[in-house]
C-alpha cells in the first residue's frame, strides 16, 4: 500500500529498529509510548483492520498473538495488555492492522 506508514516501516522504506521480525510480521516500539513497554506487532501484509480480514488472514492474526507471547516471554514481562483498535470509532489511527503490547 503506497501511502501506508506501517507498510513503509515493514518494507524498510522508513528505516526502523525492529525488536523482532520474520516472514510474516515485524515488531517495533511505538513512537508515542503509552506504557513503559509499548510495542506494535504488525503484519507485513497490508490488512487495513480486523474488520477487513479476508479468508486466510486468521493465520496471520494468530501469528501476531503468538509473536506477542514470545516477545513478552523473552522480555520476562509478568503481565501485559494486548489490544487492537478497530475502525475510527474504535480509536484506530493507523489503518494497517496492528496489535499493541503494553506493560508497565
Ligand atoms: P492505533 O490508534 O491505530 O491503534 O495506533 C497507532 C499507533 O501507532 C499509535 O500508538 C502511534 O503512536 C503509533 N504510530 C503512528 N505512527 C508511527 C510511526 O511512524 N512509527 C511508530 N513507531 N509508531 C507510530
Ligand atoms: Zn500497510
Amino acid at each position: 500500500m503506497a501511502d501506508c506508514v506501517f507498510c513503509k516501516i515493514a518494507g524498510g522504506e522508513i528505516p526502523s529498529k525492529f525488536v523482532y521480525e520474520d516472514e510474516k510480521c515485524v515488531i517495533f516500539n511505538d513512537i508515542h509510548p503509552k506504557a513503559k513497554t509499548h510495542m506494535l506487532i504488525v503484519p507485513r501484509k497490508h490488512i487495513p483492520s480486523i474488520a477487513d480480514m479476508e479468508d486466510g488472514d486468521e493465520k496471520i492474526a494468530g501469528h501476531l498473538l503468538h509473536c506477542a507471547k514470545n516477545i513478552a516471554d523473552n522480555m520476562k514481562l509478568k503481565g501485559y495488555k494486548l489490544s487492537i483498535n478497530v475502525g475510527k470509532e474504535g480509536g484506530q489511527e493507523v489503518f494497517h492492522l496492528h496489535v499493541h503490547l503494553m506493560s508497565d
